[in-house]
């Protein structure tokens, strides 16, 4: 897992919310590595200039929407010959809310962007993958909120734990076409994901982060690498934690 190295040989990635945060940081390691990678995102104006900068092709893609998740496997196809990796990565913060007070709108809205996506993502990108008969690796970015109810809001929660699971499901099913399916969560990660948040996340880290600094989105790329590539070539249907210990270490009482 070392930078600048070819383990990306010209192979060709998608990855959703390439345009800021865990998103481009993966982009960028992914292109270190050689991969020629399709940056989707909704956002056009980061979306185009992070995938200038990084050397990457850009389609604006709305994960939440089917058609717009089909076009972007295809331009991958289209533009370099192949697709040997999806990243379901595109992610909001969702509301907070209590269960008894959210809307269904917002309910529906969180689900739609966190989960309806990585259902999309898996379909459309293993139907190219089956279609192509070469395998390949799809990494799904949940969250330590996919492990208990406190750790972001509410609907994120319940999103996240999905993504868990479907990873899973993702991963049985494809299995046989030698489609790998594996989840990262990342824990406290300093991007515009928790913005104004980030005094909040200092003082969780305080409390019950091990590890004495917030993560980085470089530290979570590299964890999709090795899962995006041959390195993790006999493991599927896994998740991998990336949060400085705050899952292992759990509720304090020393
Ligand atoms: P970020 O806000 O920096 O980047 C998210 C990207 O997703 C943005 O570029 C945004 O435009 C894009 N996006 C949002 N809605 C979209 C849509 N409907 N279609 C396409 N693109 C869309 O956030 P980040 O922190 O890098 O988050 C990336 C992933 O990591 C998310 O799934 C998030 O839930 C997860 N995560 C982040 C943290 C953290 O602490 N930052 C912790 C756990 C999990």
């Amino acid at each position: 897992m070392t930078a600048g190295t070819n383990a990306g040989r010209g192979r060709a990635a998608l990855v959703t919310g390439g345009a800021s945060g865990i998103g481009r940081a993966t982009v960028a390691r992914l292109r270190d590595e050689g991969w020629q990678v399709l940056l989707a995102d909704l956002n056009a104006e980061n979306g185009k200039r992070a995938a200038d900068e990084l050397g990457a092709t850009f389609v604006r893609t709305d994960v939440s929407d089917e058609d717009d998740v089909a076009a972007a496997v295809a331009a991958t196809v289209e533009a370099f010959g192949r697709l040997d990796c999806v990243v379901n990565n595109a992610g909001v913060g969702g509301a907070f809310g209590a269960l008894t007070e959210i809307e269904v709108a917002d309910w529906d809205y969180t689900f739609a962007v966190l989960v309806r996506s990585v259902f999309l993502g898996i379909k459309h990108g293993a139907l190219a993958m089956r279609a192509a008969g070469n395998g390949g690796s799809i990494v799904n970015t949940a969250s330590v909120a996919a492990f208990s109810a406190g750790a972001g809001p509410q609907a994120y929660s319940a999103a996240k734990a999905a993504v868990l699971n479907l990873g899973k499901v993702a991963a049985a099913e494809l299995g046989p076409d030698r489609i790998r399916v594996n989840t990262v969560c990342p824990g406290l990660i300093v991007t515009p994901l928790i913005g104004d948040a980030v005094e909040a996340a200092r003082s969780v880290m305080d409390e019950a982060q091990p590890w004495p600094d917030l993560g980085r989105p470089e530290d979570v790329a590299e964890v999709i690498a090795f899962l995006a590539g041959d390195a993790s070539r006999f493991v599927t249907g896994e998740e991998i934690t990336v949060d400085g210990g705050l899952r292992a270490a759990g509720p304090r009482m020393h």
